[in-house]
């Protein structure tokens, strides 16, 4: 199959397109549900006889079956419709071509009891054949409407076709000449490499012109499915034991704060570009010490915590880039903080609201945070700029989109609980094709995610250096 490529998918009004799914028409799975279980006792046939000889026996069938007993199709679920008389002469006349013990495995599924004309002459006490195996075995091998046991059986559905009268195919035509040659002519022939994409696009032309059964497809999918367990792909990264280098580099973190904080006690009190900017730095130190102290590394909590340092970090560097077109922006910064925290403040004071009780948003001190600060601090400042500007604007402004592409759009998924986030944490996939390879949700929390220790550290590497530009730290901490 040809790799996805980037490349290879359209922009359409800001939304990608794969190139198959601009395909008018075109059901994904549809083959695998749908049409494969009223043919996939052909796959039984052509497992046993091979594509020649195989096709060439189920083509004597459904020749059979369309001209004795006027079944259009031989749908197995159409077959198991007629009268006794009908299924009786239908598979007596399949065991004159096909052995017995070959159809044997599908008396799993269509037991005596239910459909007593098949199992008759199929069914033997005797045999020492797993029919669960076959039958899970020959599932993996059609479940890919791509695979050559599914485009011999496409094929198959297009002599159905043929002999009905459905379709007709003018001489001279390349479509022709692939399907005239495409049972005789081995899979390994370069030919087919091309014919077998021509049958397949044939036989998804006819899907509209075959009444296939949906209560039987049913029947067939419960069956296989409740024939074996599920068998769950977990996805576990290996987590470290021992967390000597991540504490050592944490501490080393906290000595730096310790040393900003007490450069602007002591000498720059009353600098808000140096509070906001070791504040910053603070918050992010912070959050990678909870990522360290609680081991998060391999948690959903760690691609938040790395999405929110590598945004502090553009917000340092972005808020010492405007700081020429605003000089005032570190006031700017704390009044448009506090105003935002102040209008969440006013809805817990509104009387004529339901206020929330025991909520983790504390009244009380929130409010006196707010009175404990300058009336200075609230001035009504031009602050639109900063939530104006998206944090992609701002990581292309100061340089640092790489880190926007690669990481914050990626952790971002999981803050807003996407669906990419959701099917690499939660979503485990059952490796059972008789299961259709369906998802289960993994609430025992057995799977965990790669861990974000390397580009936690990377990130806060970034944001030192760059504080040191404008703060130079002592040569130790380099
Ligand atoms: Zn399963």
């Amino acid at each position: 199959m040809e790799k996805l490529k980037l490349e290879n998918y359209k922009m359409k009004k800001g939304v990608l397109v794969a190139p198959f799914s601009e395909l008018p028409g075109l059901r994904l799975g549809n083959w695998t549900y749908q049409r494969l279980p009223s043919f996939f006792w052909f796959a039984l046939i052509l497992k046993e006889y091979d594509h020649s000889d195989g096709l060439e026996i189920c083509g004597k069938i459904i020749k059979y079956i369309h001209d004795t007993h006027k079944l259009e199709f031989p749908l197995f679920s159409e077959i198991l419709k007629l009268d006794e008389t009908q299924q009786v002469d239908i598979f007596v006349y399949v065991t004159t071509l096909v052995e017995p013990k070959v159809l044997y495995p599908l008396t799993l599924i269509f037991s005596y009891s239910k459909y007593p004309f098949f199992a008759k002459h199929f069914y033997d006490d005797d045999l020492n054949i797993d029919r669960k195996k076959v039958l899970m075995e020959l599932i993996k091998d059609t479940y890919d409407n791509q695979s050559e046991l599914s485009s011999d059986l496409r094929f198959l559905i297009i002599w159905s076709a043929v002999v009905a009268n459905k379709v007709k195919f003018m001489r001279g035509l390349s479509i022709t000449e692939a399907l005239t040659n495409y049972p005789y002519t081995p899979h390994s022939d370069d030919n087919m490499r091309l014919w077998r994409p021509s049958v397949r696009a044939t036989e998804l032309g006819l899907q509209d012109i075959i009444r296939y059964d949906s209560d039987f497809n049913m029947f067939f999918w419960k069956e296989m499915s409740e024939m074996t367990q599920c068998e769950l792909f977990v996805f576990h990264y290996e987590e470290k034991e021992n967390f000597d280098e991540e504490k050592l580099y944490v501490d080393k973190c906290k000595k730096i704060a310790e040393y900003y904080n007490g450069l602007f006690q002591n000498f720059h009190p009353l600098d808000s570009k140096m509070e906001v900017l070791i504040s910053i730095y603070g918050y992010s130190y912070k959050r990678m010490l909870e990522l360290v102290e609680h081991n998060l590394f391999n948690q959903i909590s760690g691609r938040s915590i790395v999405r929110n340092i590598i945004e502090n970090y553009i917000m340092i560097k972005y808020l010492v880039l405007e700081e020429t077109n605003h000089p005032n922006i570190w006031k700017e910064f704390v009044s448009y903080g506090l105003g935002q925290l102040k209008l969440i403040l006013l809805k817990y004071k509104d009387k004529s609201r339901n206020i929330p009780v025991d909520s983790h948003f504390n009244v009380d001190y929130i409010e006196s945070i707010l009175d404990s600060e300058t009336d200075e601090k609230f001035l009504n400042l031009d602050t639109r700029y900063f939530d104006k500007k998206n944090i992609r604007e701002k990581a292309i402004s100061v340089d640092e989109k790489d880190l926007f592409d690669f990481y914050y759009d990626y952790d971002s998924q999981y803050e807003h609980g996407l669906w990419g986030a959701i099917r690499e944490s939660i979503s485990v996939s059952c490796n059972t094709a008789t299961h259709q390879y369906h998802h289960t949700i993994d609430y025992e929390n057995k799977q965990n995610l790669s861990s974000v220790w390397n580009d936690c550290k990377k990130v806060m590497d970034k944001t030192i250096i760059y504080l040191n530009s404008i703060y130079p730290l002592p040569e130790k901490f380099i």
